[in-house]
């Protein structure tokens, strides 16, 4: 592993850096926007901004709508972003996890339209896994996909939990198509439209005030058998590719708070001394330093790693386990430090912009999405201690035998 940019690296850096200079708004000047669709406008805004100026999928090969650059500039840009107040993430379950699926199963000239369409922003998609009764356990999904006569799918049931469903135009869903076959088996993976009849989406409203997941129901919505993606009954290898993509793009933007805390023990007081002589907060410093550190150490691995041409590995749920309850953590002590002032939430009067108070609300989801913090422990237990696998129940027995409510 080699922490410092190459000569052309460092050169694509400061470009960056001056291009992020001109365009992109100051963390200190704006003010938090949680209001669903003003965030989603201004995240279409940043995005046609970036793409006009040649910084959108910069891992992208260029014939569908990349910058032909590779994953380490991907990761500049990122931190170079990471200073500014733009939605950047926003439409990365499009373009981190549906993207490489449509680049890897479909056919030309099916392949470089969606991609072109996606990478100009023209299409916005979601990602349809988690279902009420099927979330970690999401291969025992029960959305049924039926094949007619004439090859098209038919396609009924309910997903939950669809981030940003409300506004999107594809989403990739994994749906059930045989039965009698055990759970892993039986699952077909599909692109589908959103638009279409047949297909509710129901925003589910959040205790930050936003509306960032839906629930979406299927009534005989129809897929095209062209928009299969990977083989009838190979579900659940097409969905490992866009899982594996997820816990690496969630990695990639998974915030710990260290940066936060660092900046509000620099100026804070408390009984009117600087709060960072305190001997506790002294404390937490340093132990938080040295995770902060190790999570980037990790992420640089991995993506070292997929740079080379490789896959996201176990690290992901390392960092992604480390970083979340870290955030969390460090979301409630300095509520706590801050007193009563730790009750206002507007980010133009609050430390930080408000950083903590919307962290203690946001956190807890970043500790299910993707995978929850027991399945990390099981992942890193099974794939990178070698520890036995989780005994399986359900395992050879075919999916419509499974006993269920
Ligand atoms: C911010 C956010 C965005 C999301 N976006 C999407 C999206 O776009 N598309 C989508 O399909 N889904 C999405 N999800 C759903 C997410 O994938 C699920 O919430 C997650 O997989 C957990 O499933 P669940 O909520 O059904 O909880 P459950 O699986 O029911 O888990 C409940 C509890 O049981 C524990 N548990 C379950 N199984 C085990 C086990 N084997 N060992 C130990 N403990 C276990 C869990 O850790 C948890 O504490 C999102 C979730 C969040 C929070």
């Amino acid at each position: 592993m080699d922490f410092k940019d190459t000569p052309e690296q460092a050169q694509f850096r400061e470009q960056i850096r001056a291009w992020l200079k001109e365009n992109a708004q100051p963390k200190t000047e704006t003010e938090t926007v949680r209001e669903l669709s003003a965030r989603y406008q201004q995240a279409r805004a940043w995005y046609k901004k970036k793409a006009a100026a040649g910084y959108a999928c910069l891992e992208w090969p260029k014939k569908y709508g990349g910058a032909g650059l590779t994953p380490i500039h991907k990761l500049i840009w990122s931190q170079e972003v990471a200073h500014y107040d733009e939605p950047d993430d926003y439409f990365v379950i499009g373009l981190g996890n549906c993207g490489p699926a449509i680049m890897h199963f479909t056919e030309e000239p099916l392949r470089s339209k969606l991609l072109q369409r996606m990478a100009a922003n023209e299409d916005v998609w979601c990602q349809l896994f988690s279902e009420p009764g099927a979330g970690s356990d999401v291969a025992g999904l029960k959305t049924s996909a039926k094949q007619a006569d004439n090859g098209e799918w038919r396609i009924n049931g309910q997903k939950i939990w669809t981030s940003g469903a409300a506004h999107c135009d594809y989403g990739v869903v994994l749906c059930r198509s045989d039965t009698t076959v055990s759970k892993y088996k039986g699952l077909t993976m599909f692109i589908i439209d959103m638009r279409q009849p047949g297909v509710e989406v129901r925003p589910i409203k959040q205790m930050d005030r936003g509306q960032h997941f839906n629930e979406v129901f299927f009534n005989d919505a129809v897929v095209s058998d062209q928009y299969r993606l990977g083989a009838v009954g190979g579900g659940w290898e097409a969905a490992l590719l866009v899982l594996m993509n997820e816990r690496m793009a969630i990695t990639a933007a998974v915030p710990n708070g260290f940066a936060e805390f660092f900046e509000f023990v620099r100026s804070a007081e408390l009984d009117g001394k600087p709060i960072r002589n305190h001997p506790l907060v002294r404390d937490r410093l340093a132990e938080w330093h040295c995770m902060d550190a190790g999570v980037r150490a990790g992420f640089y691995r991995m993506f070292t790693a997929v740079a080379q041409g490789g896959m996201p590995g176990a690290e992901g749920a390392i960092g992604k386990l480390v970083a979340g309850k870290m955030n969390q953590d460090i979301a409630q002590f300095t509520l706590q430090l801050m007193g009563a002032a730790g009750a206002i939430h507007d980010p133009k009067i609050a430390h930080e912009n408000a950083y903590f108070q919307d962290a203690i609300l946001y956190t807890p989801g970043i500790r299910l999405a993707g995978g929850t913090d027991e399945i990390m422990r099981n992942i890193i237990a099974e794939q990178v201690l070698g520890l036995p696998q989780e005994p399986r129940a359900d395992k050879g027995i075919a999916f419509e035998d499974i006993p269920s409510n």
